[in-house]
């Protein structure tokens, strides 16, 4: 069979993970990078954005690798014209909204736009769905972290004196064992605590644990910790992108209980993302070819699409 032809926009994080993780698939080749920026530390093609028009007859799939907070509003549809196209748009109260924007727009283009993958959203919301559909009255709670919240880093970063911090989110025990049993209220601010680590001169340090923890919006109300390091210590142990987290679903099943988790611990977050938006591109690329158009979540996705075994290969491993 003729390899899955994926192409690239956007080249952070996210854009960087998935070109090493195509290069390890046996079905996909890259065809290139599309960017805002003329020039990118990479060996594959690079292509100006501006040009995208130019290459639509040579994509099988656009990994559409940009920020949720602009660009994807602002740019995302106008590339489901263009391209079948996979994303990670990550703005929950808004994926309805843009799942229509981009129904629209690749129905348009006659293309796959398929959206929101990822782990939440994606891997995390079939997991709520598919729990849930199990227990009459199911009772259940999302979990983040341990994991580095870029939100709340770049929140504590630009608080005055502060000259490297990140921001850690840790799900409570206590919370994680109250969801397994069942029975009880458990609200955000109880479920997670907050552990930030900062670099600051000492002079500041009582000044800027109080500017974090009476932080309204991101701060007030968890468990907050803050810990001051050297800046060698900061350039030692906190240059990583840990995250993962956990969907804990329980509920009673006609007289006895039952506990459904899934959990993950990654130790890189683009890489998994990544690795999911790779597999989801996978299954947009074969909805297409079997004539599929218009925008597809995570919960409408055969499992076996996502897989490069063939149907029979995975029926005869895996059920
Ligand atoms: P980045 O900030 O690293 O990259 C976003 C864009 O910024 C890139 O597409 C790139 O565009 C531009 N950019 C990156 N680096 C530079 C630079 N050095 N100079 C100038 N421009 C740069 O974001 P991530 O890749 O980490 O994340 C992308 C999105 O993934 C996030 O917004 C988040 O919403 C989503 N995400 C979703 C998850 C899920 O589970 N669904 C989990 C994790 C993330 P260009 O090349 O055109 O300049």
């Amino acid at each position: 069979p003729t390899p899955i032809r994926a192409a690239i926009v956007g080249y952070g994080n996210l854009g960087r993970s998935v070109e090493r993780l195509v290069a390890l698939q046996p079905d996909m080749e890259l065809v290139g990078i599309f960017s805002r920026r003329d020039a990118l530390d990479t060996d594959a093609p690079v292509f100006p954005v501006a040009n995208a028009a130019d290459h639509a007859g040579e994509i099988d799939v656009l990994f559409l690798c940009l920020g949720s907070a602009t660009d994807i509003p602002e740019q995302a549809a106008g590339f489901a014209k263009l391209f079948t196209t996979v994303d990670t748009y990550d703005n929950h109260k808004l994926i309805p909204s843009h799942r229509t924007e981009m129904d629209a727009a690749a129905r348009d283009g006659g293309n796959v736009a398929m959206i929101s993958t990822g782990w939440d959203p994606g891997l995390f919301s079939i997991n709520r769905t598919l729990a849930e559909a199990l227990f009459p009255s199911a009772e259940q709670h999302t979990f983040w972290g341990p994991g580095l919240s870029q939100g709340h880093s770049d929140a504590i970063r630009r608080i005055p004196g502060v000259i490297r911090g990140v921001q850690y989110t840790v799900p409570r025990e206590e919370a994680l064992a109250a969801a397994r049993t069942g029975g009880a209220e458990i609200s955000g601010k109880d479920a997670h605590q907050r552990h930030g680590v900062v670099v600051a001169d000492a002079a500041d340090h009582d000044r800027i644990r109080e500017a974090i923890v009476t932080m309204p919006d991101y701060f007030v109300g968890y468990e907050t910790t803050v810990e001051f390091v050297s800046e060698d210590e900061f350039e030692r142990d906190h240059q990583g992108m840990p995250h993962g987290g956990r969907v804990i679903t329980s509920g009673d099943l006609a007289g006895s209980r039952s506990t459904v988790e899934f959990s993950l611990e990654l130790e890189r977050n683009p890489d998994f993302t990544g690795a999911a938006m790779v597999a989801y591109g996978r299954a947009a690329a074969r909805m297409r070819a079997e004539g599929r158009v218009g925008a597809v979540t995570v919960l409408e996705v055969a499992p076996y699409l996502l897989s490069p075994a063939s149907l029979d290969e995975l029926i005869a491993r895996d059920v």
